[in-house]
């Protein structure tokens, strides 16, 4: 089974041992080909990565800018400002 909304789209069962136990946790990496030491902040993405609980399996790597996006849709979307 997928889970899906407009902008994320994951597996709902872990590939590795079929948990359903997931959590994000905060990430960066590096895109460029800029060896580790002389990278500058351009070079660096934030990511989120949504792993397995129960056995560490990464399930997805997400780009912070579509977390972002995706919250931008859900939060100020229900935000009476
Ligand atoms: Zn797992």
């Amino acid at each position: 089974m997928q889970v899906r909304n407009k902008m994320i789209e994951f597996k709902s069962e872990c590939p590795n041992c079929e948990s359903q136990n997931f959590s994000f946790e905060a990430s960066t990496v590096n895109r460029s080909n800029v060896a580790n030491g002389r990278l500058s902040g351009h070079d660096i993405e934030p990511v989120m990565i949504l792993g397995c609980l129960d056995c560490s399996e990464t399930v997805k790597v997400f780009p912070a800018s579509e977390i972002a996006e995706f919250l931008n849709q859900k939060v100020l979307k229900n935000s009476k400002v």
